[in-house]
């Protein structure tokens, strides 16, 4: 029997709010929802804790938000990543201090960390339960899931990059053609080797950038992003991709070549898209890379997952609240994502069109080394202020 059944003992129980994906944006907004004492059910399909595709390195901006969500960050003595170097496919390469700079922390142990804060702070968490459809009418919605289904005043959809709903609510970016904005594959490992704990390296190869960065436990993160077609060309082998390809930057053949790898295989994701997304969907508030997703290159995604998921409570609070009707926070929420996000998303996909070339790149850093503070420029046009 679900721990949810508790809660009501009619047919079709009943929630104040529905989260659907239990990665960064939803786990925060069910922690900050509950908090304030709203009854908030979340819908996870995996079990925690599991290992996701990302770079790992988080911008110091979210650093005070996670600690007030209740994870003491302080306590755990992660690398804090002060200095960035950049290389390109040919071998040159660039250093700079970071302005604000990140830490490291792994997802497998930060979404598990946060999942435990909610489920103490009264989230109801579904785990291994992959919500299929969403209804909205007469302002209720239906949310249905292996057979099963509740209600809720209002849904927050946190399910990611690309997810099944997605494509049975046709939203745009999953029409779109192949372009130079969709079709990635992610791939990452953990593994030990000699690396500064105060570096984050991101070292770029032919159609894709190659990022490492220490987390937790001297353990470093190596995560990369290509194009679906540069694993095409090479027989859909990740290993013969990362031979023909990613090792011919010297910094990741000898990354490659000399580290201890943790996992037998990477973890992988596909059909990657940078293009625009809708904030609203059938009265859905969509948060985090559901609502926009930025390239990796600008290792800006988790704090704009922690800060939708903020901006996403304030609103469902007025609304709950009583003080602004549906129509006002869906237009209030949409705003302010875009006021937050939209200029960041728009210079993250020009950088994203100018790195994945290898002329390009190998131009570019020869031509910024002598101005390191065009680097500082770039950096804060992608990032944003504490929250
Ligand atoms: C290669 C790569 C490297 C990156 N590196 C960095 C980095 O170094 N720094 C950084 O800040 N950002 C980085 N990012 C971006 C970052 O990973 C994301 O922006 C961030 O994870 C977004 O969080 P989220 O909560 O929106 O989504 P996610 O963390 O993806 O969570 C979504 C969750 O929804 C679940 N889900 C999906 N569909 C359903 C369903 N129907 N029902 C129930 N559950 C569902 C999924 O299982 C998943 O757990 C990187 C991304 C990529 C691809």
């Amino acid at each position: 029997m679900l721990e949810k059944e508790k809660y009501e003992k009619d047919n079709i129980p009943s929630f104040t709010v529905a989260v659907i994906g239990g990665g960064l944006a939803g786990l925060s907004l069910s922690i900050l929802l509950s908090k304030s004492g709203y009854k908030t059910i979340l819908f996870e399909k995996e079990k925690y804790p599991f290992h996701k595709v990302c770079g790992e390195y988080i911008s110091l901006e979210s650093w005070n938000f996670i600690e007030k969500l209740g994870l003491n960050l302080s306590q755990l003595h992660l690398p804090i990543i002060k200095k960035l170097m950049v290389s390109s496919p040919d071998g040159s390469f660039i250093r700079s201090n970071l302005d604000l700079g990140g830490f490291g922390i792994s997802r497998y142990f930060l979404d598990n960390k946060l999942q435990e804060i909610a489920v103490e702070n009264g989230v109801i968490i579904c785990e291994e339960t992959k919500v299929n459809e969403v209804i909205f009418n007469e302002e209720k919605f239906t949310i249905k899931y292996n057979g099963e289904e509740i209600n809720a005043s209002i849904v927050a959809g946190s399910f990611g990059k690309r997810s099944n709903l997605d494509i049975k609510w046709k939203r745009d970016f999953i029409k779109q053609k192949n372009n130079k904005l969709n079709n990635y594959v992610g791939v990452k490992y953990h593994i030990k080797t000699e690396f500064a704990d105060d570096t984050i390296a991101l070292h770029n190869f032919t159609n894709g950038y190659c990022g490492i960065s220490k987390i937790e436990d001297d353990k470093c993160c190596l995560c990369y992003l290509t194009t679906a077609q540069n694993l095409k060309d090479n027989y859909n082998s990740i290993k013969k991709m990362e031979q023909n390809i990613l090792y011919k930057n010297p910094f990741l053949k000898k990354i490659f070549s000399e580290s201890e790898f943790l996992y037998k295989e990477p973890v992988t994701i596909s059909q990657i898209s940078f293009d625009k997304k809708t904030q609203i969907e059938g009265h859905v508030l969509m948060m985090g890379d559901a609502a926009g997703m930025i390239t990796p290159l600008c290792g800006n995604g988790m704090s704009m997952a922690f800060h939708s998921a903020k901006i996403a409570f304030e609103n469902v609070h007025l609304f709950l609240s009583k003080k602004i009707s549906r129509g006002e926070m869906e237009i209030k929420y949409a705003d302010e994502w875009q006021k937050q996000f939209g200029k960041r998303l728009r210079n993250g996909r020009i950088i994203q069109r100018l790195f994945v070339k290898e002329k390009l790149t190998n131009l570019f850093i020869k031509l910024i080394k002598p101005f390191p503070f065009l680097i500082h420029i770039i950096i804060k046009a992608t990032h944003g202020n504490e929250f």
